[in-house]
């Protein structure tokens, strides 16, 4: 963009420029763009849009090409999914949430949850407000070599069950981060809602069954009507009341 417009000059866009790969990733942190930032993750996803799409495709090509090489990433998860069905990965821990991942993951995702598992170990809470407001930040025995431990702010609602991170990397990854899951130890919670075991990282067999068009769960639709009335009601309650 500096090339094009000739505005070189202008100290603000060139800083912009010099500094994008900080403010880029803060820019996009709440969009689902799973596990690209490992380098050879997105140099690989890189090459294969090389492949098949050129610089002059159109932007409804790229969207095509996107979703082609997901379902086709998605359908070696599935397979290796297959070879590996007759091994039962063993836990780490006596969390409910691990046999959780275990049971509702793909394997890959299993392991990157698991690792996740191991990981919490090395964290500390403070709980700013009980049931509220957690921060989560690296023992120092972990952090010898750096200069400031960053600290995480885990929001909780106990009531819904819900439970966001600033690091955004539930949204992102659709993966939780370590910080909730030190934070749900803190608050003595080993269970997780089934919401945070997306439907794209499940197995197979625990995949919610969707309607081809609308991509509506069908346990949502048809002849659940009790499950589908609920789940009206409780939006109808959460929309602001007018007063008469
Ligand atoms: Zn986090």
């Amino acid at each position: 963009m500096l090339n094009e417009h000739k505005v070189h000059h202008l100290k603000y866009l060139q800083a912009m420029y010099e500094n994008r790969k900080r403010f880029v990733p803060v820019y996009f942190k709440n969009d689902f763009f799973p596990f690209i930032c490992s380098t050879s993750r997105s140099e690989d996803m890189n090459a294969r849009f090389k492949e098949n799409v050129g610089p002059t495709s159109s932007l409804i090509l790229f969207v095509k090409e996107y979703g082609r090489i997901i379902a086709n990433m998605d359908e070696k998860g599935n397979l290796r999914d297959k070879n590996k069905a007759q091994k039962v990965a063993l836990l780490n821990s006596a969390y409910t949430f691990e046999k959780q991942a275990r049971d509702f993951y793909n394997t890959e995702i299993f392991y990157r949850f698991q690792q996740l598992v191991k990981a919490m170990g090395r964290y500390l809470a403070d709980e700013v407000d009980k049931g509220k407001v957690y921060v989560i930040y690296k023992s120092e025995e972990h952090t010898k070599d750096k200069i400031r431990p960053r600290k995480y702010l885990v929001l909780v609602d106990m009531a819904q069950e819900n439970y966001v991170c600033i690091c955004a990397r539930f949204q992102k990854d659709g993966l939780l981060c370590v910080h909730i899951l030190r934070t749900l130890i803190q608050l003595n919670k080993y269970t997780l809602p089934e919401k945070y075991f997306i439907d794209q990282w499940r197995r197979v067999e625990k995949k919610q069954v969707r309607n081809a068009t609308t991509f509506i769960p069908a346990e949502l639709t048809g002849s659940n009507c009790t499950l589908r009335y609920n789940l009206l009601q409780n939006v109808l309650l959460m929309l602001p009341q007018k007063d008469a």
